[in-house]
């Protein structure tokens, strides 16, 4: 489909996707296979945003929500630190005051046991869903090998060890490694650590050629895709949002789907929806991959670095560190400080990989989109009839990123979201 200049006439579509990252792809492509027109509008390039270089771990196992106690525990130690893997750029905002309020109201032990098989079950779903798009073709280096927790210190090795057991409850798959074992699972790098968990259900892929794969695969089926239009502004009509207005020309869909990350909202206030959503950025430093490089994703536990071998272009390989957790608003500078003190981490855990033999192939910031009870807002909100909202997935938005667009698909046409309860989810809760 052509766009209209701003004097032509209104587009007509069926349903309009904001945001072309994961969770937007992804909604286009199951509303086309709902048999619904769809067109997605993306301000940039698709994933340009927070889908792009982060570490692509699909997390079952990180089913305990990011308000946790232990998350107020260890995030009052650190927050002040520029240097720490979590940072509080310290300023005068009433919406972080009331974020981080809400935050700490969320983190009971009562709602992580209430909030756990709704995200294990969306998880497991999800990981399913990305196996089944692999298994029609679509190749972005989806593997399910499993997730390995290295630990450095007895502290960091009891505190993983006391979260494997609440995922075991849950159900999941979780197993305690002595060093022997966790450098078997590494295939045999040494590491030095004093244990480690395994997570089996855990997988991994590629989240920028994901992106691209799901958004190619929608088009090939009929969906629109126009990159480099960015909505603008609403009109209404009564309760129905009647038209957007993007850089590309005017829209009048009969269904909006609103999946902009950390976007939303900036987006949202104009439809007088208060979103608590705030930007969270981390960083990750991609490198060619160490010729000792593990098949398994691994974690360095004390030093939240996730650590990921990828495929790379022609058949290369690649390994990502990502990690770092800083709440400095809308904020997209590179901070050289957190991206050294990142890879500064790695020969604690792995003494034969030294920063200065990495042969860096991108350094990359992105805004995590975090809601203050650690849940995606995923569902219909009660103010406007035409407008589902799939946003706020925080640190796990690849890993939910198909299921999402899966049951934003199912609220738009009107299909039941059944098994997944997500009344957790909905996107009043806040009020
Ligand atoms: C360092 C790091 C590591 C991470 N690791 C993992 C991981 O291992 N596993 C995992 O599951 N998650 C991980 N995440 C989180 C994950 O990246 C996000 O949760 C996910 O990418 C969010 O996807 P999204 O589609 O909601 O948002 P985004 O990918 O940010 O997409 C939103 C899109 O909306 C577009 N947009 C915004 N405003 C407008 C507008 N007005 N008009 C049109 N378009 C607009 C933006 O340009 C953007 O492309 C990580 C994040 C970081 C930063």
């Amino acid at each position: 489909m052509s766009c209209t200049d701003l004097l032509g006439q209104p587009q007509s579509t069926d349903v309009l996707v904001v945001g072309g990252g994961i969770v937007g792809v992804c909604t286009a492509l199951y509303l086309r296979r709902m048999g619904v027109e769809v067109t997605l509008v993306e301000k940039d390039r698709l994933a340009s945003g927070s889908s792009h270089g982060n570490a692509g771990l699909l997390v079952p196992s990180h089913s305990v929500p990011l308000a946790e106690p232990a998350a107020i525990r260890q995030g009052l130690r650190w927050m002040f630190n520029p240097a720490s893997p979590f940072y509080i750029k310290p300023r005068l905002d009433r919406e972080l005051a009331s974020w981080l309020w809400r935050f700490w109201r969320a983190a009971t032990p009562q709602r992580v046991h209430q909030v756990i098989p709704v995200l294990r079950d969306l998880h497991l779903s999800s990981r399913s869903l990305y196996a089944d798009l692999t298994e029609e073709g679509l190749d972005f280096g989806y593997a399910k090998r499993g997730r390995v927790l290295l630990c450095e210190t007895e502290q960091g090795f009891a505190d993983a060890c006391q979260e494997a057991e609440e995922v075991g409850e849950a159900g999941l798959l979780t197993e305690r490694l002595d060093p022997a074992a966790c450098r078997e699972h590494l295939g045999g790098l040494d590491c030095q650590v004093v244990g480690g968990v395994y997570y089996p259900d855990d997988g991994h892929l590629e989240p920028a050629q994901c992106v691209a794969a799901i958004g190619k695969t929608a088009r090939d089926e009929g969906a629109t895709i126009i990159e480099g239009a960015e909505v603008l502004d609403w009109r209404f009509d009564g309760q129905r949002i009647s038209d957007v207005w993007t850089t590309r020309g005017q829209f009048k869909p009969r269904e909006v789907v609103i999946a902009t990350g950390s976007w939303t909202p900036a987006l949202t206030a104009a439809l007088g929806l208060a979103v608590p959503i705030q930007p969270a950025k981390g960083y990750s430093v991609t490198i060619e991959a160490p010729t000792d490089t593990p098949q398994v994703p691994f974690m360095l536990t004390e030093a939240r670095v996730g650590v990921t071998p990828l495929p790379g272009p022609d058949g290369t390989r690649r390994v990502r560190f990502a990690g770092t957790l800083e709440l400095a608003g809308m904020d997209f500078s590179i901070n050289q400080r957190r991206v050294d003190a990142l890879t500064a981490s790695v020969p604690r855990y792995l003494p034969s990989w030294k920063p200065q033999d990495f042969i860096v192939e991108e350094v990359w910031r992105g805004l995590r989109p975090c809601t203050p009870d650690g849940l995606p807002l995923l569902g219909r909100p009660q103010r406007w009839q035409n407008l589902v909202l799939a946003a706020g997935h925080a640190m796990i938005g690849i890993s939910l990123g198909a299921v999402t667009g899966q049951k934003a698909a199912q609220l738009v046409t009107g299909a039941t979201t059944e098994p997944h309860d997500l009344r957790l989810l909905d996107p009043d809760r806040f009020g």
